[in-house]
């Protein structure tokens, strides 16, 4: 994997030349669910459920930071419809 550039924070690698190219967080970011935005779709808790989870007012919030075993929870941020998950870089 070849590290192409950095973007506030995010780690954006090639996996090899003409694949996919896969985001990935920094170590210091933590993921954040913006409530006032999230429409309560539920597509981040399907995409990673070990991460999100839907709460009693139907608004995702992340339970688990380190929950993610698949995507590195990229598809689920590109997936949600509002964009309100995101990379927080903690300080
Ligand atoms: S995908 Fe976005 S809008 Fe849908 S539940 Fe998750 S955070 Fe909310």
């Amino acid at each position: 994997m070849t590290l192409i550039k950095v973007v506030s924070g995010v780690r954006i690698y090639s996996r090899n030349e003409g694949q996919k190219i896969q985001k990935r967080r920094s170590a210091m970011a933590r993921l954040v669910v913006n409530q006032e935005e999230c429409i309560g779709c539920g597509t981040c808790v399907e995409i990673c459920p070990e991460v999100f989870e839907l709460d009693e007012n139907e608004k995702s919030y992340v339970k688990n930071q380190e929950g993610c075993q698949s995507c590195d929870c990229q598809e689920a941020i590109d997936s949600c419809p509002v964009g309100a998950i995101s990379w927080e870089e903690e300080s």
